[in-house]
């Protein structure tokens, strides 16, 4: 069928792009979307809703999925290796789209939690958009839900931030909704 040949080439066509578009390697794709200032190197491509940058990795091949990867996460490795199963990569600048690495730091996830009330976050909490009244969860920690799943189960996700399985997801709902 002429029909089906002509999307075959059509495929091979992008697939040839993406290839051309690949040679360039990974680490010089990366930080060519970094822009650096004194203080934090900023991730300038695509964040996700929580304000981390996403990087595409691989970009996806016929009948593929592409893979892209947390850009602080992808900067950690580029820098200092592989991340030990389990860890999360943290920021001590507290900037989600800083991927600077002496910026970052490994941990798990009851760290960041824990660190998030260390650094007493009640005081900007109202410029993050929280309602100080009544409210359950912190902004950090529906990001977190939303960055982890469907990684972790939404079973898991309320066990490691506390919040109920119905919160969680209200908030991956939430998500879907809009993105
Ligand atoms: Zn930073």
């Amino acid at each position: 069928m002429p029909e089906e040949r002509n999307l075959h080439t059509r495929a091979l066509a992008g697939a040839n792009a993406r290839w051309q578009r690949d040679k360039k390697p990974v680490e010089e794709r990366f930080w060519a979307k970094v822009q650096k200032t004194e203080t934090c190197w900023l991730w300038t491509a695509f964040r996700n809703k929580a304000g981390y940058g996403v990087f595409g990795l691989e970009h996806h091949v016929h009948g593929q999925q592409g893979k892209n990867i947390l850009a602080p996460r992808q900067a950690w490795i580029l820098t200092y290796g592989p991340i030990p199963e389990g860890q999360y990569i943290l920021h001590n600048c507290d900037n989600p789209s800083c991927v600077r690495p002496d910026h970052l730091r490994l941990g798990t996830l009851s760290e960041n939690t824990r660190d998030m009330y260390a650094k007493g976050r009640g005081g900007d909490r109202r410029s993050l958009g929280e309602d100080n009244g009544n409210h359950v969860l912190t902004d950090r920690q529906v990001d977190l839900i939303r960055q982890l799943y469907p990684r972790l189960s939404q079973e898991k996700l309320a066990d490691l931030t506390g919040a109920s399985v119905s919160q969680v997801r209200n908030i991956i709902k939430g998500r879907q909704r809009s993105g």
